[in-house]
């Protein structure tokens, strides 16, 4: 069975901080077009803050999954910091005490995380937020698991419907939240909680691949 070990895989969590604070600069310009154009600002001080407090002594996915998630929670402002503060403590509640991480302990890791942020954000699928990225992804990631005992698959899975489900939004009208305010002018480009949540997923991804590969050699 694959797994790899909560214990060794805090780094990921530093993976997926390096790549939005790479994407700043992206996130902001994508929020300018429907928003106040501090998404990136936002994500980015808090994904470094947060990467900062993880550096050195190394942790568990889980303890830093939520140390991240405290951090978004208390100390980022917009939408994304409770947003996505309640994604990655959700994350992080779910692998709590697992030592091995297999594919269903990584979807109840996903499906957690989308539970408590519709918890207190309300949005479905279609309301061009980053619910357009975590849900599809979650649900690709169970059908493909269920399809076949292949994690590896699996995460592939996920990144191809985060994508498309990032992509997904540029058709769509918002529905809730800051962009909201604009009805149909909101259509036509990425929502930017879309495009950072499958930045975060794909690292997400490629890091629990990497584990997988390290601890189960072909
Ligand atoms: P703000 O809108 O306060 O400026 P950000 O720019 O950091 O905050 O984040 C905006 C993103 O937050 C949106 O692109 C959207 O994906 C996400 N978002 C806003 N409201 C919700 C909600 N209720 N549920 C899920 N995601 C949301
Ligand atoms: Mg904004």
């Amino acid at each position: 069975m694959q797994t790899f070990s909560n214990a060794g895989s805090g780094d990921i969590v530093l993976a997926i901080a390096q790549r939005i604070v790479e994407n700043r600069g992206y996130l902001s310009d994508i929020d300018g077009l429907i928003g106040d154009g501090d998404h990136g600002v936002n994500m980015a001080k808090g994904f470094s803050l947060a990467a900062e407090r993880l550096r050195g002594e190394p942790k568990s996915l889980a303890a830093s999954l939520a140390a991240l998630g405290d951090v978004l929670m208390t100390e980022i402002g917009g939408s994304m910091g409770p947003l996505y503060g309640m994604m990655f403590s959700g994350f992080a509640d779910a692998l709590d005490g697992v030592e091995e991480i297999d594919a269903a302990a990584f979807e109840r890791m996903l499906r957690h995380g989308l539970e408590e942020v519709q918890s207190i954000g309300d949005a479905k699928v279609g309301d061009k937020t980053l619910i357009d990225a975590l849900a599809p992804a979650l649900q690709a990631f169970a059908a493909a698991s269920a399809k076949r005992d292949d994690f590896a698959a699996a995460l592939d899975a996920l990144v191809v419907a985060a994508e498309k489900g990032r992509d997904s939004t540029i058709g769509l009208v918002a529905k809730i939240g800051r962009a909201s305010r604009l009805g149909e002018r909101s259509r036509g480009v990425l929502d930017p909680g879309a495009t950072s949540c499958a930045i975060i997923l794909r690292s997400l991804a490629e890091g629990a691949k990497a584990k997988l590969g390290a601890s189960n050699p072909q």
